[in-house]
This record gives C-alpha cells, structure tokens and sequence, in this order.
C-alpha cells in the first residue's frame, strides 16, 4: 500500500539520442512487478517503444526523444481490483501489495487504473533529473489506464495504445474526441489544442488548417442523447469542424472525423499532430558546424563501378557523400557517385555507395563525408 512495499532497482536509457540536457526525456517505471518479473516489465517497455516509434509524428521526431525505463521491484505482483466497483465494472477483488499502489477502479471508474501520481513523479525525477514526461506499465493483464500527470496503463494486449493516448493527454495536454460524459458541451471554450467549440470560420481554432470548400460544421450531431458514429460526410483527413468532442456529444468539435484520441490505434489528426510536434520540435538536434572526413579511398579503372558500404551511421545524423578524383590532369566529368540508404535499425543507417569511373583511365578517389548535425 505503499513505496515500503518495494524497491527502485537500477535505470536504464533504453532509447538514447543525446545530453538529457537537450532532449524530451520519457521515464518508463515498472508498477506490479516482482523482481523476478522484470523481464517481462522490459518486454512491455520494448513493446511500448516500437508502437510509439510506429506512431506519426513520432517518427519524424524520434531524435528528440530519449526513453529511460526504471526498474521498480514491487513486494507482490498485479494492481488493486476492487469488487464491487461503481459503475458496475468489477474487478477481480484482488488486493496487491505494490509500490505505487496502483488501483482499477479509480474514481469508481473500472477501467480506470492509477497509481500514486507523486511518488510516480518524484520516483521519475530522482532516476532522472530532467524527465518530461512518465509513463507506468502497470503489470495486470485487464484493459485500463488513465492520464493526469503520469500515463498509466496496464499489459492487457492494447496496452501500449493506450499509453500513447494517456501520452496525449499528460504529455501533450490533448482531450479525449470521445463522446461519454454529456449531451451538450458546458464551460467554454477548451484550453485543449484539439476541441474547440467555436463554429466561425474566421476564428475557430485550426481555421489554417480548414480549406475554403469543406463545409462548417463539417457534420453535426442530429441527436445529441446519442454519439455520432455515422461515417465520415467528406474524405478522411479532411481538416473542418466534426460535432462531439472532449466527451460532450454536441457543442464541442473536432478537427477530422477519427483520431487516436477518440480510437485507439487511429492515426493522429493533423491537429493532435501538430500540438505533438510543437511540444517535442525544440529538443530535435540542431544543425552544427559540418564535421567532414575521408571514409575511405581507392582506385577505380577505365568505365569500372564499383559498390560499396559503410554501416552503423546514427539514423539521426545528417549526412552528405561526396567522390573526388586525387589525380588532376583527367578533364569533364569523371566520377559519378549514387548514394542509396538503408535503415538497418530503428536507430542506425547503412550508406551504399555506388561510384562509377566515367573516363578513359584509372582514377585514384576519396570517398568523403559531410555530418551537418549530430547533436
Ligand atoms: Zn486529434
């Protein structure tokens, strides 16, 4: 019931681009696992890591981030499952002994699963001084999480889809586009990037990402006891005003007709997707001063091509190639150079280079390159 039911073990930087200085760093903690359990925890954080990594705009951001998992022994393994819950969503009955005693059934919300946000928090902190965000796994094999301050979810098979929404939430201050809670929107406009309840045009939120000829709203709710899930009226991706939105049915919109924050597994809508992007575009490297050098040199003869390789390059790396003949004297164009990449791993690139001798003698070269940014 409480950290004495547990321990910290050790940190590792599971997904490493840099100083944390200049970096988004994301804390992964281990809630509901024994010791002799933490290889399951780290298979969890590895199947978290690949989904977010699969998970426009992570991707194009992925040098941004770096992911640290921290292994939390609890005494006992699993999470709190009340039975009988509120709203009818019972649990298990299970009581564990964990270190942040996570619980279902939070606020009397079965599938609400937390732990303690400020032992979580402070947990992250000291693993991590300059943490942005924190994330805990918790170890139950039923559906649910929550967001707040930390994302919690537990290892039911959607899990990490879960994650990346309650992601959305504590990380990048989205509100759910699901329509559960109320008929009509009440309090105003949304502090959220993503809901608006501001139908003009000329003022609505995204109104730069709204073509002239999409319709506003874009689709209404015709009955507002009931959520809207008739198919979209124009093409997906399109950008205009969707009714239901921030678990209001009617007076709240948003940006296109589906988005992970209304279903998990969705792609982001272009507005989730720049609200993500502008929280994580200031930790991406910085171009530097080039660094060049000579990779290698050699000799090709008369119309010969020649491929070779050079491998393990930090995908986030920018980098040039270049052929240049050593012998003077061999005048028009001599060399031709093709650069064809490949991405060997989430993190590393494997440069193929293709050099041909388009002259009429042998020609000695350096094979150089240009880092435009590392860090
Ligand atoms: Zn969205």
């Amino acid at each position: 019931m409480s950290a004495a039911d547990g321990r910290v073990l050790r940190t590792e930087k599971l997904v490493d681009h840099g100083d944390p200085a200049r970096r988004w760093n994301l804390v992964i903690l281990a809630e509901g696992f024994r010791e002799p359990e933490m290889p399951q925890f780290r298979a969890a954080c590895a199947r978290f890591i690949d989904q977010l990594f699969a998970t426009p705009p992570f991707n194009e951001l992925w040098c941004a981030i770096n992911i640290y998992c921290v292994d939390v022994a609890s005494d006992e393994s699993g999470a709190d499952d009340p039975n009988p819950c509120a709203d009818g969503d019972n649990g298990s009955g299970l009581s564990a002994r964990t270190y942040f005693d996570a619980t279902y059934c939070t606020a009397g919300l079965g599938r609400l699963l937390a732990g303690n946000q400020a032992l979580a928090l402070a947990t992250a902190q000291a693993a991590v001084p300059q943490v942005r965000a924190t994330i805990g796994i918790v170890n139950s094999s039923r559906y649910g999480g929550a967001g707040g301050g930390v994302a919690w979810f537990s290892t039911h098979a959607s899990a990490s889809q879960i994650g990346i929404h309650e992601l959305g939430h504590s990380a990048f201050h989205l509100t759910d586009e699901y329509t559960d809670a109320r008929d009509n929107s009440t309090g105003g406009e949304p502090t959220a990037p993503n809901a608006t309840t501001d139908t003009n045009r000329a003022t609505t939120k995204w109104r730069d990402l709204i073509l002239p000829a999409t319709p506003l709203p874009t689709m209404s709710n015709p009955n507002c006891a009931n959520s809207d899930n008739r198919p979209s009226p124009v093409a997906a991706g399109t950008v205009g005003l969707f009714e239901g939105c921030d678990r209001s049915r009617c007076g709240a919109y948003r940006a296109e007709h589906d988005c992970y924050m209304r279903t998990l597994g969705t792609p982001f809508c272009s507005v989730c997707r720049r609200a993500i992007r502008n929280v994580l575009k200031p930790f991406m490297p910085q171009q530097v001063a080039p660094s060049v050098g000579v990779q290698f040199s050699d000799t090709l003869a008369a119309a010969e091509t020649r491929r070779w390789f050079t491998h393990s390059w930090p995908a986030c790396w920018q980098v040039c190639w270049t052929a240049i003949p050593r012998n003077p004297g061999l005048s028009g164009p001599t060399l031709e150079l093709r650069v064809r990449t490949e991405r060997a791993s989430r993190e590393l690139v494997t440069y193929w280079l293709d050099i041909t001798n388009r002259s009429a003698a042998a020609v000695e070269f350096d094979a150089r390159y240009e880092i435009l940014s590392r860090d």
